[in-house]
């Protein structure tokens, strides 16, 4: 996610902590850069020009620049100002004061309404609440449909009539079913269009009309960039958005669409989406953000997650192995079974701070589902003192441990030298000095 951008700007932001003391001329040449970065990456000129215009003026001062690392406070202000520029106000969907409280979603054609509509179902399920989906998309019988299967996935009700009666009965109809069953929120997904036209904005303008919503989400295609920043400003001038869904962020999205449609619509981001599966919805988080563009990685949504996917004893036990670096063979196994259930190593790379930069260099990368499954065989035919001590493996047991696993001693080696890189990583890792050293190690 936010691949490029967060490129150009490491390389940037390499160049000025290598230098030690900054002219202004330094600065300057790093901001032309930086601007350009983000005009490459769909950003608003406007925006990226009053974004370099405040940098400057921090990054000038006098504090700075006699700092010792003034490389790195320039980082440190454009994370705070991109922070700034992104958080677009409140960030979470506020209730109203009589349930169920209505939530409009609306965008174009594709980009994620019906599947968020769902993953949005499923948070606020997951948050103790009770939603209901209601199918008001009658333009296509599949989008019926496609709501219920993703309901029967999700365990949540949906309310359909077909698709002969008008939208705006539907919608009403499916709030009322919503309220006799005792729903505290009512998710209205609607039709979209290929572009914007005057039907669709009468139809939603009805729609909105009749079921009086307390949230209108547009959901906006992250990788469409500039074309989403204008599908996002006319929505909103016409329908009234309270709040913005950034949908496919797993893929090569060009990160300048955030910033620009917040700072063009002033309507605050409330969640991100980031894959098909109905558990890919984030709640949105500005700093997070602004740090994972910036290539800090995204520490917090990558302990968020662990925390999903393990029980929180689990977690609590594996930091503390992780700071007493008593992580051995056994916990790596198990966490090559976590990174499975939480989507993947790419996925998880790029949240650890430093390592957007690094990827590719790490050997970890290409952990495909064959190797995966390798590196369990051989993990499972060690004894459990190797596992727990692996420095024990000498040149007989790892001749043993690559027969039972039907694999060779090299590649029994390769997996104990990888198994040391993990552990001194998450040894740095986890402590604050660590954490310099990667930032060093990453520029
Ligand atoms: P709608 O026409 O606005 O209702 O869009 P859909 O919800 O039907 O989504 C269109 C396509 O985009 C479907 O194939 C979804 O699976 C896919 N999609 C939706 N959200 C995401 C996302 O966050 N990431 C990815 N990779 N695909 C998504
Ligand atoms: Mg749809």
């Amino acid at each position: 996610m936010f691949e490029s951008l967060t490129e150009k700007l490491n390389g940037v932001f390499n160049r000025l902590g290598n230098q030690g003391r900054l002219t202004e001329r330094d600065v300057d040449s790093a901001l032309r850069e930086i601007r350009m970065a983000l005009l490459e990456a769909d950003v608003n000129f406007r925006v990226a020009r009053s974004f370099v215009g405040k940098i400057r003026e921090r990054a000038l001062s006098e504090d700075v620049l006699q700092s010792l690392s003034p490389g790195q406070q320039v980082v440190k202000i454009t994370n705070e100002e991109m922070t700034a520029i992104l958080d677009g106000g409140e960030n979470k969907v506020v209730p109203g004061p009589a349930a169920p409280s209505v939530i409009l979603m609306i965008g174009l054609n594709g980009s994620g309404k019906t599947t968020t509509s769902a993953k949005l179902a499923r948070h606020l399920k997951q948050a103790g609440q009770l939603p209901v989906l209601v199918a008001a998309d009658l333009n296509r019988p599949a989008a019926i449909d496609q709501l219920q299967t993703l309901g029967r996935q999700i365990e949540v009700e949906v309310y359909e009539e077909g698709t002969s009666n008008p939208t705006t009965q539907v919608a009403r109809e499916g709030v009322k079913r919503a309220t006799d069953v005792g729903a505290t929120w009512a998710i209205v997904d609607t039709a979209g269009r290929t572009q914007i036209d005057d039907d669709l904005m009468s139809e939603l303008e009805e729609v909105k009309d009749a079921v009086s919503p307390v949230e209108t989400l547009l959901v906006v295609d992250a990788m469409t960039g500039q074309d989403a920043v204008n599908a996002a400003k006319e929505f909103h001038e016409r329908i009234g958005v309270t709040g913005l869904v950034l949908s496919k962020l797993d893929g090569d999205a060009r990160g300048g669409a955030a910033l620009s449609i917040v700072s063009v619509t002033g309507v605050p981001i409330k969640f991100i989406a980031t894959g098909e599966g109905v558990d890919a919805l984030e709640e949105f988080h500005p700093d997070r953000l602004a740090s994972r563009i910036l290539g800090m990685g995204d520490m917090l949504t990558l302990i968020e997650k662990t925390q999903e996917a393990y029980n929180e004893e689990e977690a609590a036990a594996l930091e503390r192995k992780m700071r007493q670096a008593t992580f051995d063979l056994n916990d790596f196994l198990e966490q090559l079974e976590q990174v499975r259930r939480m989507g993947g190593i790419g996925q998880i790379l790029d949240m650890v701070p430093g390592m957007p930069g690094l990827k590719g260099k790490m050997p970890s990368e290409d952990l495909t589902e064959k190797q995966l499954k390798r590196t369990e065989a051989i993990v499972f035919s060690m004894t459990p003192q190797e596992r727990a001590r692996p420095e024990i493996i000498n040149g007989r047991r790892r001749r043993r441990i690559a027969q039972g696993s039907g694999t060779t001693p090299r590649d029994v080696n390769q997996l104990l030298n990888q198994f040391k890189r993990t552990r001194r990583m998450m040894r740095q890792m986890s402590s604050k000095r660590g954490m310099r050293d990667l930032m060093r190690m990453m520029g």
